[in-house]
């Protein structure tokens, strides 16, 4: 059971994560395509390079969460558990537009 105060609410402003629909990923992909998140929103945990270690993340990538802490406070948070497929990764978005304008023939 989760407390109100427990400690990984105290400094964070979690307001706006309320009702949030978030993503399941793993410390691998978002080594990958999203480096500017590097710790746990909650507990400070670090995102390692790693497709075991799981994450959750809002669909606007504001943060991420670490597997603890989504269960811990899914219910205080009333998340919305997606399936994953439905995360737009910048770094993907642009790679795809790459190809598409050079038709796949540009190297790099
Ligand atoms: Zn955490």
């Amino acid at each position: 059971m989760t407390e109100k105060d427990d400690w990984r609410l105290l400094n964070l402003d979690g307001e706006f994560l309320k009702k949030a629909y978030v993503n399941p990923t793993d410390g691998e992909e978002i080594c990958k395509y999203a480096p500017q998140l590097r710790y746990c929103e909650f507990c400070l945990e670090p995102v390692q390079d790693n497709p075991h270690q799981w994450w959750f993340l809002p669909v606007n990538l504001s943060c991420c969460i670490c597997e603890d802490c989504f269960h811990d406070f899914k219910e205080l948070f009333a998340w919305k558990k997606l399936d994953g497929w439905d995360i737009e990764w910048e770094g993907k978005k642009a790679f795809a537009k790459k190809q598409k304008e050079c038709g796949g023939s540009c190297a790099e």
